[in-house]
């Protein structure tokens, strides 16, 4: 056992400026929709260099927002990777869609543009790509393709918050990008997400849709009762964002930087430690990018440990390192399973799901928590580690 206390996977970091912005909001006129969405919105807009941004009531749905905006309805198919969290083909679902899943590219675990390409057919409408761990995806040849079919691309951005891809941030290059503020992410609101485009017609439809399918604008309405009058256009939710979430949110972006270079020197001290370590691989960041690194996914090579996966979990867990796995592939799930797709073999997701524990990593973890983490997996490594008979340490 461990002097230390429970080290979580992930965890928001809040300081008293943080708690003043939402004391401020309680003490003003407005709860919600009020002052503090429109300027959160200008600000994530600003940070990624998007035209627009629309606030949701969380990165669920946002992307629930996105696939309405793209148009997608019954018999649609959309493409994304399994190796994701369920909410990035559960939107599919919640439009009546068929969510298909392209395997991933054993490197850098994103979806592989050459499996999106296999499963096009004359029914598909988008590609949902993930930049998983905060990795940006391949995005060159995904909109290369998306192009090619008439396709729209909604990145799941829920990692990638300050991601660059060939020097470009993430948020600005996709037909629409979500991000998610729950409070494992790089930023938090409580619950909270954005969608960002640079496309109008899609940012109309998001406003709408967040409110009921409601418009206020006269120059978009059918008919005019008077000045009281307003007009629900098409079938929306309530999914709007809290000002006292929006006022956090302002609040959490202006240290986001200051975040991701606090993740990056704990993933740099990881990857030091682990590189030659013959039993671990460590995550690989493609050329072009720049991870915005929310999770740190170490792979445990099973053909050279003599454990299992849950052994050395459960070992993490005694030394109370708060490990988790990212993720359970989506088709596995009893519910999609139902669906169908556990006739679906996707190689790489599911070898991945066997081998691969995610380490704690977030911008308030201390250098002592670290290093204890370190010589942890080390310690663990060796005591299990397939050796030669005679050769014990
Ligand atoms: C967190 C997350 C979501 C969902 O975001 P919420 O804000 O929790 O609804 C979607 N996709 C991925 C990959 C995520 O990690």
């Amino acid at each position: 056992m461990s002097d230390h206390s429970f080290i979580p996977y992930g965890k928001q970091s809040l300081d008293e400026e943080d708690i003043q912005a939402v004391v401020n909001v309680l003490r003003s006129d407005y709860l919600t929709t009020g002052p503090a969405i429109n300027q959160f919105e200008e600000a994530i807009a600003a940070y990624v260099d998007s035209k627009y941004a629309v606030a949701f009531s969380s990165g669920t749905a946002a992307l629930h927002g996105a696939c309405f905006a793209a148009g997608i309805t019954e018999g649609d198919e959309v493409i994304t990777t399994p190796m994701t969290f369920v909410a990035s083909s559960n939107c599919v679902l919640y439009q009546g869609g068929t969510p298909i899943f392209a395997d991933i590219d054993p490197v850098t675990y994103n979806i592989n543009p050459l499996e999106i390409e296999k499963k096009i057919t004359n029914k598909t409408k988008a590609i949902i790509p993930v930049d998983f761990t905060g990795q940006p995806c391949e995005l060159e040849e995904i909109i290369e393709i998306a192009r090619r079919h008439k396709l729209i691309v909604i990145e799941d951005a829920a990692h990638a918050l300050g991601a660059t891809y060939r020097g470009q941030k993430i948020g600005s290059i996709s037909d629409m990008t979500m991000f998610s503020f729950h409070p494992v992410k790089h930023i938090t609101t409580g619950e909270g997400g954005v969608i960002t485009t640079n496309n109008k017609v899609y940012y109309e439809k998001l406003l709408a849709f967040r409110s009921h399918g409601i418009t206020r604008d006269r120059s978009q309405m059918m008919d005019d009762h008077g000045p009281w009058y307003y007009e629900m256009q098409f079938l929306g939710y309530n999914y709007r964002m809290t000002d006292i979430q929006a006022a956090l949110g302002i609040s959490q972006l202006r240290k986001s930087d200051q975040f991701l270079e606090r993740r990056k020197e704990i993933v740099e001290k990881y990857n030091w430690h682990f590189k030659d370590i013959k039993e671990v691989v460590i995550p690989k960041q493609s050329a072009f990018v720049e991870s915005s690194w929310h999770i740190y996914v170490l792979r445990f090579c099973s053909n050279v440990l003599q454990v299992s996966k849950a052994k050395l979990f459960n070992e993490l867990r005694n030394c109370d390192i708060g490990v988790n796995v990212h993720y359970i592939p989506v088709h596995k799930q009893p519910y999609y399973k139902n669906l169908g797709y556990n006739q679906c073999n996707y190689l790489e997701a599911e070898h991945l799901y066997e081998e691969a524990i995610t380490l704690p990593l977030f911008p308030s973890m201390t250098d002592q928590e670290v290093e204890y983490i370190i010589q942890t997996i080390k310690r663990i490594i060796s005591t299990n580690k397939r050796t030669k008979v005679g050769d014990e340490e």
